[in-house]
């Protein structure tokens, strides 16, 4: 699930997962656990994280490879928030091939920039002051957005008018993955 912060794709992350069975597995919500227990890993990450940064993409691979190997992921899974670099893609591209298997979909949660900063900033979380959003939002157009062409060009994008409501959302998201 592609989109930028404040697009939604956590909330149709968790649905979509729900509706399949199968876990939906936010690399953001491990990180920020892992900083609420205070594991190695989240002091690791912790100041990147509230810079609006991303954390390294040898980090984020250990993370991600390690969840996949649990038994609840060996029947599929939706990944929310990774990747989110080129290095990234080729890490997964890696993963899922030692793994087996492979990508179905890429969707791509499509949102107006405006309304993006809107949301962020309603979130009101700690990380979400309005120059960690424009940070975190820039730091999107740099390095996450060209995996839409990436995506696209392997013929596994999924386009989805992210700017409607939930439920309308999660109607298109159920009948791409045949569980309308
Ligand atoms: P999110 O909730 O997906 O917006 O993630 C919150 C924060 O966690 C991001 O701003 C990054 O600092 C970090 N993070 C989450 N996923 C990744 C990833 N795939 N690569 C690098 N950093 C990540």
């Amino acid at each position: 699930m592609l989109g930028a912060p404040g697009s939604g794709k956590g909330t149709q992350a968790e649905l979509l997962a729900e509706r399949l069975g199968i876990p939906a597995i936010s690399t953001g919500e491990m990180l920020r656990a892992a900083v609420a227990a205070g594991s190695e890993l989240g002091r690791r990450v912790e100041g990147v994280m509230a810079s609006g940064d991303l954390v390294s993409d040898e980090l984020i691979a250990e993370v991600v490879d390690a969840r996949l190997a649990v038994p609840d992921a060996q029947g599929g899974f939706l990944l929310d928030g990774y990747p989110r670099t080129s290095p990234q893609a080729d890490a997964l591209d890696r993963i899922l091939a030692k793994r087996e298997t492979q990508l179905d979909h890429v969707i791509h949660l499509e949102v107006p920039q405006e309304e993006l900063i809107g949301r962020a900033l309603a979130r009101q979380r700690a990380d979400d002051e309005e120059d960690v959003v424009r940070e975190r939002l820039r730091v999107y157009h740099e390095k996450t957005a060209p995996l839409i062409d990436r995506y696209a060009d392997a013929g596994l994008l999924r386009r989805v008018d992210g700017h409607r409501s939930i439920d309308a959302i999660m109607k298109d998201l159920a009948r791409l993955f045949g569980a309308a």
